[in-house]
């Protein structure tokens, strides 16, 4: 495609994650909005959907026009000391948690982003921080969106990890219109549209101050919650809110329990191990456009958190992260923090952060090269890794072609399960699809045992 390439066209090419970049560049009338499958995507007048700009290429995270991870981390970190393929460049690396038990207790992992985010509050070094927060879905269906915390107390109330989609282009609105420093807490796509934006607008760069990254498996659709429901036994209109990771000292942190407030005051729970879609590697209602992202760790943010995925930190109830640090400044903050005791973080190189983030990686590597080499037609997404093991083993290639398949049919199953409102098509299937995934991946059950005799690596 030589035209730069239009919001349609990313949109129909599976290239769209629904940020809202091109949104908050739009007329008036664009609008983010649920598709048929519960995933955001930019509406508006047929004219605008189908008009390309240079502009919108080089700012839509996506498109093959944009500059990518790397050459966005070399104009923002040209002096980092350290740089990696797995966690790009960086400043420094930790694992830990934030000591001060709040933010520990209230946080998905170990509590560092609202800490961090904190901090630059109370330092004065921003006025307001966008970050994902519960929403009424009695307004507009939504559970969570974006919104601009001043406020630590605020910000603590909007702590934990959401897998549901959100957008940017109101709280950009709200920074353009409000003069004042802010900080944007986002996955890598949505952290690389902003420093996209921020390249492009002169007023985004002067009031953005601060990127604060989250590692990312793949974002998933507003079914997801739905399922949740369905499989607790509840409407999805009786749902208050979510808490998609509830600790307990009865589940390590790796364990996921998620918890579902409703309307009427009651609350259930259910263990992510006993969904049928709970496996967050067979790729249950994952955007089509994670297939095409090679950024794990939030490359271009000035600082990024994911989850210590590996023991002993994995099995504390607790929880724990992993940092990567590339800004010199927030270097600093989370040095002091650690010389007052407010941090218990321990220095890590970037070959302990891979392994926490083993899985996500391969996909992002490997499986990336592996998909991007059959993918036919429309926008042709402009990556690196292309060549990493573009032909990897038998086993591995049928990993990562069931996970494309199971996200790409578990949209379309679950729309017609919701149609005929019988949960049972959706949910016999999703056991039979995550049965013959664990087979695969895992050797599980009597097609794993079989796999595992063919000697299928
Ligand atoms: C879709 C998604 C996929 C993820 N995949 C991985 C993964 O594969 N590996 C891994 O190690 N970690 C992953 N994470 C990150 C991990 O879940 C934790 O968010 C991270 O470790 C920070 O934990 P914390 O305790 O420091 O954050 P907390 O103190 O709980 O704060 C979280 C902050 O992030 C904001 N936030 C929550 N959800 C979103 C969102 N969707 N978009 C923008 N901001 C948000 C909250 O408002 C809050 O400010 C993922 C997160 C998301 C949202």
């Amino acid at each position: 495609m030589n035209a730069a390439p239009a919001p349609r066209d990313m949109v129909r090419s599976g290239l769209c994650i629904g940020c809202g970049s091109c949104v908050a560049q739009a007329p008036m009338e664009a609008t983010m909005h649920f598709d048929r499958y519960g995933q955001l995507r930019p509406a508006g007048s047929a004219a605008w959907l189908r008009s390309g700009s240079e502009r919108l290429s080089r700012t839509c995270p996506f498109s093959p026009r944009a500059a990518d991870e790397d050459a966005l981390a070399a104009e923002l970190f040209p002096h980092a000391p350290r740089h990696d393929a797995s966690v790009g460049r960086y400043e420094a690396a930790y694992v830990g948690h934030v000591a001060e038990q709040e933010f520990r207790r209230e946080g998905s992992s170990g509590g560092m982003t609202s800490w961090m985010a904190a901090e630059l509050l109370r330092r004065h070094l921003v006025d307001g921080v966008a970050h994902v927060v519960p929403a009424d879905p009695a307004s507009d269906g939504r559970f969570f969106r974006y919104s601009v915390s001043r406020t630590v107390a605020e910000l603590r109330a909007g702590a934990q990890s959401r897998y549901y989609p959100v957008e940017l282009s109101q709280v950009l609105a709200t920074i353009l219109a409000e003069p004042g420093r802010y900080a944007v807490v986002g996955i890598p796509c949505f952290i690389k549209a902003v420093q996209l934006l921020r390249r492009e607008y002169p007023l985004l760069r002067e009031r953005i101050r601060y990127t604060l990254g989250l590692f990312c498996g793949h974002m998933k659709s507003a079914r997801f919650v739905e399922s949740l429901a369905w499989q607790s036994g509840v409407e999805v209109d009786e749902l208050a809110c979510i808490d998609f990771r509830s600790k307990s000292p009865e589940r390590q942190a790796n364990w996921y329990h998620a918890r579902l407030q409703l309307r009427d005051g009651r609350s259930t729970g259910k263990d992510w191990w006993h969904l049928a879609d709970g496996d967050w590697g067979a790729g249950f209602f994952m955007d089509a456009a994670c297939n095409a992202c090679d950024d794990v760790v939030a490359e271009t943010a000035d600082i990024s958190f994911g989850d210590a995925w590996v023991e002993p930190y994995a099995s504390d109830w607790q929880g724990s992260n992993v940092v990567v640090v590339r800004s010199p400044d927030l270097a600093r903050l989370v040095s002091d923090g650690i010389a007052d005791g407010r941090l218990q973080l321990k220095a890590v190189d970037s070959a302990f952060v891979a392994a926490t983030q083993a899985a996500g990686l391969r996909q992002r590597r490997e499986g990336l090269a592996y998909r991007l080499a059959r993918r036919r037609g429309g926008v042709r997404p402009r990556k690196r890794f292309v060549d990493h093991a573009a032909t990897p083993a038998l086993r591995r290639k049928l990993i990562y072609a069931m996970r494309a398949s199971i996200s790409r049919w578990s949209h379309r199953v679950f729309r017609f399960a919701r149609f005929a409102r019988r949960p049972g098509i959706y949910l016999r299937w999703a056991r039979a699809a995550a049965a013959g995934y664990h087979a695969v991946a895992y050797h599980r059950g009597r097609t794993g045992a079989l796999v595992r005799r063919l000697g299928l690596r």
